[in-house]
């Protein structure tokens, strides 16, 4: 099998109150699981199979007659990069490199802060929120539905998932209360840190 359902890099209790056991149980265990299940069938016979996530998102890109094939290897790709972009005790101003060419792209934290927030909750319908890095410098962009930075060749820092799966539990419809909050207490800077390095 190409893909497999990565465990979760920490208890599903461990971000509480801010995202809780119950939304982590279905969005890892249930929505994040179907997209892998969902794209070993897929990919099984078509000689991709042995290919890494990453490469299959590449080469099925905007190929009409594989779109099943890309909304879930971008999926399940999209959704193991998140987890790894969350932890307890994270959030806030970052330190290290990310920090410093955070003030030097974005002018301030606050000033990336509002950007990502304004990213998130203006996407319309499902997609994602994204802090990439784009010829040498930090940028923020959304994308929609399964769209990944990845499959434009552009370098993914930092992930938030809004489809409402990620937060309805926990949030109902209020989405920029999740982008806060992720922002504020989740954040794994380590992680973005070392995607830059
Ligand atoms: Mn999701």
């Amino acid at each position: 099998m190409a893909l497999t359902l990565p465990d979760l890099p920490y208890l599903k209790n461990a971000l509480e109150p801010h995202m809780s056991a119950k939304t982590l149980e279905f969005h890892h265990g249930k929505h994040h699981k179907t997209y892998v299940d969902n794209a070993n069938k897929l990919i099984s016979g078509t000689g991709l199979e042995k290919e890494d996530p990453e490469k299959i998102i590449k080469e099925v890109a905007g190929d009409a007659s594989r779109m099943g094939i890309f909304n879930n290897v971008a999926q399940a790709w999209n959704h193991a990069f998140f987890w790894n972009c969350l932890k307890a005790g994270g959030g806030g101003r970052p330190t290290g490199q990310v920090a410093k060419k955070i003030d030097i792209d974005f002018g301030s934290y606050e000033k990336f802060v509002e950007d990502l927030k304004n990213a998130g909750a203006t996407q319309f319908g499902s997609g994602w929120a994204w802090l990439v890095l784009k010829n040498g410098r930090l940028e923020v962009m959304k994308t929609a539905n399964a769209d990944t930075p990845v499959a434009h060749s552009i370098k993914p820092l930092l992930t938030i998932d809004v489809w409402e799966h990620a937060y309805y539990l926990d949030y109902q419809n209020r989405r920029p209360d999740f982008l806060q909050a992720v922002i504020d207490n989740l954040i794994n800077w380590d992680f973005v840190n070392s995607r830059l390095a």
